[in-house]
């Protein structure tokens, strides 16, 4: 999969992008991610690529034509249909179900803002999506993307070491995922849960499932009303949180 990521910063997603997982993934072709320095089609001396904003107020904004042509040079003109991303605080927020819906993608743009944001002409004319990592509001777009492209990346087939490394895991579903332990067996004064040691794996798979709801009711409640659980999964549930009450 291919992620073109246009920023004002290429050398801070590189060196972040290019440990760990996702470097390696990228190493082995398996994901194919690209920087372009939106400062690049400047086209003035001093390469400005910020200007004040029409009407007054504070800080500045992004210039359109800088974007639009760093856009062109990843897309041969707009010849090339890929998906542009504006990561913005405006946009919608981002969630596990919309990493799924993006890692079906074959190409994304994302567009990384600065300043006060970019000029909205630009956003009109080729963005396809606005995504926010929160209610929150972010120097740049820069820690979103690359937050995006870690959370879509290792959906990708070939980037962990096989589906269930994700598809057990909080969100995926719909559920938080149950709490894990590794050796040693006690510390801290503490001991793993024996059935996680019994070798039992029917009994494991239900301890993790029922754990998996246990800690998703407490920690994420409004999670609950739409997780996939069954009529028996939802009786056992009310019948334990009436008991936690007691
Ligand atoms: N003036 C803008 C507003 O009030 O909506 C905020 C601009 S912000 C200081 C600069 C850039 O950071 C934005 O253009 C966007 O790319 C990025 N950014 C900031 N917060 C973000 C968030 N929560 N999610 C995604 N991108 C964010």
């Amino acid at each position: 999969m291919r992620f073109d990521c246009l920023t004002l910063f290429p050398d801070m997603m590189r060196a972040v992008l290019s440990e760990s997982i996702i470097g390696r993934a990228s190493a082995a072709g398996i994901l194919d991610i690209r920087y372009t320095n939106i400062r690049d089609f400047a086209e003035n001396k001093h390469n400005r690529v910020d200007d004040y904003p029409y009407g007054g107020g504070e800080g500045m904004v992004m210039q359109a034509m800088p974007i639009y042509r760093a856009w062109q040079s990843v897309t041969d003109n707009g010849a090339k249909k890929a998906k542009v991303i504006y990561l913005s605080p405006q946009g919608k927020v981002f969630d596990q179900k919309t990493a799924i819906r993006l890692s079906q993608e074959e190409h994304l743009i994302l567009l990384c803002g600065h300043y006060e944001g970019v000029d909205e002409r630009v956003i009109e004319e080729i963005v396809d999506e606005e995504i926010s990592m929160g209610d929150f509001v972010l120097t740049g777009g820069e820690i979103p993307a690359m937050a995006l492209i870690d959370a879509v990346g290792r959906l990708i087939p070939g980037v962990l070491s096989s589906e269930d490394a994700y598809s057990h895991e909080s969100h995926f579903d719909g559920l938080l995922e149950h709490p894990q332990y590794t050796r040693p067996p006690e510390c801290l004064g503490r001991t793993v849960p024996d059935i996680l040691l019994s070798g039992h794996h029917k009994n494991i798979t239900e301890w993790k499932r029922k754990e998996s709801i246990k800690r998703t009711a407490k920690k994420r409640p409004d999670m609950l009303l739409n997780a996939p659980l069954t009529d028996k999964e939802r009786k056992w549930l009310d019948d334990f949180l009436s008991e936690e009450l007691i």
